[in-house]
Formats: structure tokens, sequence, C-alpha cells
């Protein structure tokens, strides 16, 4: 059975559509992830959960949205990013497009927590036109597990944690030779209570905050393993939902 929108006809379309008012939408940036990972680590994260998981749970996944809200990192080179606004708006109406064809639950997988507020942002919206949209990110999955197989400063953005998710899924695109350990600095402006406009480089000038040398891919498999099983979890809770329990309730 076809599990990914893109590769079914319309007819199979169709039929899918009939059956099922749910899908799996992964989301994520291209953005830098240190010398060692591809500029794409959290769309190709977050495509993998989608598509594993509608492999085990019949649910379809659709092809994941790449650019996402990471102008932050914009100094390292290859980091394309697109304003909240526009994430958002893409987001809504591909998700208008899904309501066409009598979809009422979204799955978003998120690979990139800059486009968290956004998602949130939309997902409150649309539950206020029928549409009930779930927010999935890996990290916050893995809560219990992460700290087990990581120490503190190998879980920060590009470091060992995430490196590791890469080696596991596609190798062939993480050069470990390149891999390096940066202490995130403190900005002196960073007082108790403040939180100001910073960008990436201004902690780090290899875009690794923390440990990443210390990668490994069993690590990185154990991780995968526990995000899919608890999105497949949360896919069949929903799947057997009712769409009246899940949107805004009327005023009492
Ligand atoms: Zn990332």
């Amino acid at each position: 059975m076809k599990v990914r929108l893109h590769e079914m006809s319309w007819v199979e379309a169709k039929e899918y559509f009939t059956m099922n008012d749910i899908v799996i939408l992964p989301v994520g940036s291209n953005e830098q992830h240190g010398p060692q990972n591809p500029l794409g680590t959290d769309h190709l994260i977050a495509k993998a959960i989608a598509e594993e998981t509608a492999k085990r749970t019949g649910i379809v996944s659709l092809q994941v949205v790449p650019f996402g809200v990471s102008s932050h990192h914009k100094q390292f080179w290859g980091t394309i990013f697109v304003s909240p606004r526009t994430f958002k708006d893409y987001v809504k109406d591909v998700c208008l497009a899904l309501e066409y064809y009598n979809v009422r639950k979204i799955v978003i997988v998120n690979g990139h927590g800059g486009n968290l507020a956004a998602l949130t942002e939309l997902a409150m919206e649309l539950r206020e036109k029928g549409i009930f949209i779930s927010i999935f990110q890996w990290w916050t999955a893995a809560r219990k597990i992460l700290p087990e197989l990581f120490k503190p400063e190998e879980r920060g953005h590009a470091a060992a944690e995430e490196t590791s998710v890469n080696l596991a899924l596609h190798p062939y695109i993480v050069d470990m030779d390149k891999a390096v350990d940066e202490e995130p600095r403190k900005h002196f402006a960073k007082t108790e209570g403040i939180t100001v406009p910073l960008d990436t480089l201004d902690y780090t000038s290899s875009g690794v905050f923390g440990k990443s040398t210390t990668a490994s891919t069993e690590k990185g498999k154990k991780v995968f393993e526990a995000v899919v099983t608890e999105l497949v979890k949360h896919v069949n809770l929903l799947k057997s939902a009712k769409i009246e329990d899940l949107i805004r309730k009327p005023k009492v």
C-alpha cells in the first residue's frame, strides 16, 4: 500500500480520502547544522519520522515542507529562511487544500523548533474552522530517553544528539571528520529574565552548540525508534477520534 501522497494517482488519492480524514505533514528547515551535518537536517529527520509512521499506521504522509523560520542562522551559508508569516500562510494553504478533500485532522511533524510559534498560531486558527492540527516534535517526544543517552553538552543544536539521528538515518551525508566541539558563548546583554534577539553567530562560530564529536549511530537509532513509537500511538489515537471531540467548543 502506498503511504506517500505524491506517489499515488488521483484515483488512489480519492480512495484514501474517501476512507480517511487524517494525514501526516512533515515540515522543517534548511539551515546550518555545523560543519559535519547537512543543511537539510531538520526537514530530512521530520520526513523520515513521518514516512516511517505512515508505513506503520497506513496513514498517508505528504511531502516535507523544507523551508522554515530560521533567519537566525543566516550568516552561515546555504541557510534558506522564510518569514514566520510566509511559513504560516504556506502551511495554512496546504491544510486548506487538504480540507477540500475532507481532511479534518492533520498531524504536523515539525523538525525545527523555530517553526513552533507559527505552527501553534495556525493550529489555533484552523481549529476555529473545524480542522484539528496536532504538532509533533521528536526532541520533546523523546524527552525521557534523551537525557539518558546524551550529556547536557551533547544536546544543543547540531551537537551529538542531532548528529546521531542524522548518522542513523542518512550517514552518507554526515562527515564526522569535520565534527567539532564548541562551548556556546554567553552574550553580555543576557541577564536573568531577559530575552534578546540574538543570532546563532552570537553564540558559536562553528554553528555547533556543545559537543558533537561523540555522536553515535546506535544512539541515533534508539532515538528514532522511540520517537516513531510515540508518533504511531498519537496517530492511531487521532485516527479513531471523532472530529466533534477535537474542534473548538461553542460558547456556553
Ligand atoms: Zn536541527
